[in-house]
């Protein structure tokens, strides 16, 4: 038996990411609670690279305490309650079904990359609009924000810069001193990419509004993250049910953390259980973008479109808490928080 368990002791000292965890913390709008406009969501893996998935309406700008060290920030689509066209007055103002917003002109996510010199991960036409809004923070005189010089990068980057990497690329971020990094590749969602107006120019939003158009910046897409401790989690996005969730999302990526939008729009409250058990079939699933005040005191109300989803969920399921940190091992089961 001792043998045994100083081989044990062994194996971990000879591994230790065998024993580490995947942290996943939701920066929402109401601490302790799943409100209506959370997206925000800090990741950090367990060799320290932690990156920011979608700035949203629920941070209070670059300088938000709660955001800490954000090595890169990750863009999906460009909607105004991900890019963010407007960021959160403070924490908790306002309720949990309508948080008090004030406009952020450049975008939270300009707002963070700069305020961090973090990289961006998102595709190019996306990340040439964030270049724009971060070179507008600096100011003129400064250097411009451009790709960084090679898709893999060690973190903290000297500069801000983006992953010029579209559907299908990976890009990927190493701790300095790390032996492995974290792979970000960009995936499919079933969503359209029109710009938030308020963020375009006036000459802009006139030409637009003189046609009735709405701008779009090329295809929204959705995230695959592999992380060093063996973790793949999906970051669906706002999206429809696809078939490639399985073919691509679960074949071939293997995710099995599952962390997805809900929300009217894409429909996932009526399709969410097939997408779910059916195509991505992930180990332990997380529900943000609920569109609606999903909790009370922390607790799941009943009366939710957010609840008759979970009920019908085979993987353990858990919602996007504002300000709590749940942690995942490498095969996608929650250790903590959950
Ligand atoms: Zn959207
Ligand atoms: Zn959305």
């Amino acid at each position: 038996m001792k043998i045994a368990c100083a081989a044990f002791a062994l194996l971990f000292a000879a591994f230790p990411a065998l024993a580490q965890n995947v942290k996943i913390t939701p920066i929402g709008s109401h601490p302790g609670e799943l409100c209506a406009n959370d997206r925000a969501i800090i990741f950090e893996d367990p060799t320290g690279v932690r990156f920011l998935y979608d700035a949203g309406h629920t941070v209070t700008g670059g300088n938000d305490p709660r955001l800490g060290t954000i090595h890169l920030v990750l863009l999906s689509h460009m909607h105004g309650d991900h890019v963010g066209d407007l960021k959160l007055k403070a924490t908790g103002e306002g309720t949990c079904a309508n948080s008090t917003r004030v406009p952020a002109p450049n975008s939270t996510t300009a707002e963070v990359v700069a305020g961090k010199n973090a990289v961006m991960v998102t595709t190019r036409a996306m990340a040439a609009f964030v270049h724009n809004k971060v070179d507008a923070i600096h100011g003129s005189g400064s250097k411009p924000m451009d790709f960084c010089p090679t898709l893999a990068v060690t973190v903290p980057v000297p500069a801000a810069c983006s992953s010029r990497i579209d559907m299908g690329g990976v890009f990927t971020a190493r701790a300095e001193g790390a032996r492995q990094g974290v792979e970000f590749t960009i995936v499919y969602s079933a969503h359209v990419n029109d710009v938030a107006p308020s963020l375009l120019t006036k000459a802009q939003q006139d030409l637009l509004k003189a046609d009735g158009a709405q701008l779009g910046y090329g295809p929204p897409v959705g995230f695959v993250v592999k992380f060093t401790n063996g973790l793949g989690a999906y970051l669906s996005s706002d999206t429809a049910v696809f078939g490639d969730m399985k073919t691509v999302i679960s074949d071939f990526h293997k995710a099995s953390l599952a962390v997805i939008n809900l929300g009217p729009n894409p429909g996932l409250f009526q399709s969410g259980a097939y997408a779910i058990n059916d195509l991505i079939r992930p180990a332990s699933v997380i529900f943000t973008h609920v569109n609606e005040a999903a909790t009370e005191g922390g607790k799941l109300k009943a009366n939710t479109q957010t609840a008759a989803l979970m009920k019908q969920v085979k993987a353990p399921a858990y919602l996007a808490i504002s300000e709590r940190t749940m942690e995942f091992d490498g095969k996608g089961k929650c250790v903590s928080g959950c």
